[in-house]
């Protein structure tokens, strides 16, 4: 059994392992991919302190920095069902779905999330060509060009107004009649100049020379008619869903499906912590992530501390 056991191999994961190794305790982390969203991402200009680097660079380096301590990878592993400890101080144990168990005095859960996709004709072709899904990553990337935002809700508003001081021009493209943004976002970004909003959208293909994105078609759900916009960059802002399917019964999670966790990272189980995308932390970002699982190991380690000797 584990002191430590991190389920999730991303930026969180990677920090809270390193954090709990330098403690010298038993540390394990259970990952159904190494390295996380980040190895779906090419250019990354906000990791602080390193100006310019790329996705799979940035997920070889954490997982170098991991095997420089003593903790147990074990990758291509997904977790199943997560069962608290009857008592306090007692294992928790992971199922992973192969059948096998893991067992930990302490557990943080790093599993991350993903976008939703529109499953539209192009959108994989293009990603990271001009289908991009992270306004705060990848806006300045499309500084001065056309872009697009697709969802009328609260993150495609605040996105389509984020672009907006920095692109040319902004499409924002909403399935429904209306916006489904907070009142104040909606005005907000009405007083735009260089917003255009188009309601009743099916957004039907992402477009592209075979190198990049040129632009996109839509369907107008009212006549039925086609149309095609062109453009340099399509913002996809339809979800960011938290891969905690697994968890409903045993933490709670917030209606989005996050796992809520209080400022030191504990989530409604003692003994079980939480750490980046998954959780309710406001803004899911790579630095964000590993401050996070920095402070899940730390707060970990703190606990065992109190426990009771055995
Ligand atoms: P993740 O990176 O999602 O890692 C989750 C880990 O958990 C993975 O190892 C996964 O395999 C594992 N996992 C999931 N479910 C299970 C399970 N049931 N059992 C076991 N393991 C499981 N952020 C920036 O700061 N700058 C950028 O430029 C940037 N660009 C991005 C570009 C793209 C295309 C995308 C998709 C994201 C980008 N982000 C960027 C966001 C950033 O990647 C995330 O905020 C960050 O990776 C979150 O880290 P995490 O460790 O919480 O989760």
């Amino acid at each position: 059994p584990f002191e430590v056991l991190i389920v999730g191999g991303g930026p969180a994961g990677a920090a809270a392992a390193i954090y709990a190794a330098r403690k010298g305790i038993r540390t394990g982390i259970a990952a159904e991919r190494f390295g996380g969203q980040v190895l779906d991402t090419m250019a990354i200009e906000n990791f602080i302190s390193v100006p310019h680097t790329e996705g799979p660079k940035l997920a070889a380096h954490l997982e170098q920095h991991v095997k420089d301590y003593d903790v147990e990878i074990m990758n291509l592993q997904k977790a199943a069902k997560l069962i608290p400890a009857k008592t306090e101080g007692g294992y928790h144990e992971v199922v992973l779905e192969n059948g096998a168990s893991l067992k930990g005095r302490t557990v943080i859960l790093s599993t991350g999330a993903r976008w939703r996709q529109m499953g539209v004709p192009g959108e994989d072709d293009y990603r990271n060509k001009g289908v991009a899904y992270c306004p705060h990553c990848d806006g300045p990337l499309f500084k001065g060009k056309r872009v697009a935002v697709i969802g009328g809700g609260n993150s495609g508003v605040e996105a389509a107004i984020d672009l907006a001081g920095i692109v040319a021009h902004v499409t924002l493209i909403e399935f429904d009649s209306q916006l489904r943004a907070d009142a104040v976002l909606q005005r907000k970004l009405a007083s735009l100049p260089n917003v255009k909003i188009i309601t009743s959208a099916l957004t039907t293909q992402v477009n592209g020379d075979g190198n990049k994105v040129t632009g996109l078609s839509y369907k107008d759900r009212n006549h039925g008619t086609e149309h095609d916009i062109e453009l340099e960059g399509i913002f996809v802002q339809i979800g960011l869903v938290p891969n905690t399917e697994w968890l409903k019964d045993a933490v709670t999670l917030s209606p989005r499906g996050e796992i809520e966790i209080d400022a030191r990272g504990e989530t409604s189980q003692p003994g079980i912590f939480a750490a980046g995308d998954c959780t309710t932390v406001p803004y899911k970002q790579i630095v964000i992530a590993m401050g996070a699982g920095s402070t899940a190991a730390l707060s970990a380690f703190d606990y065992m501390i109190r426990l009771p000797a055995s």
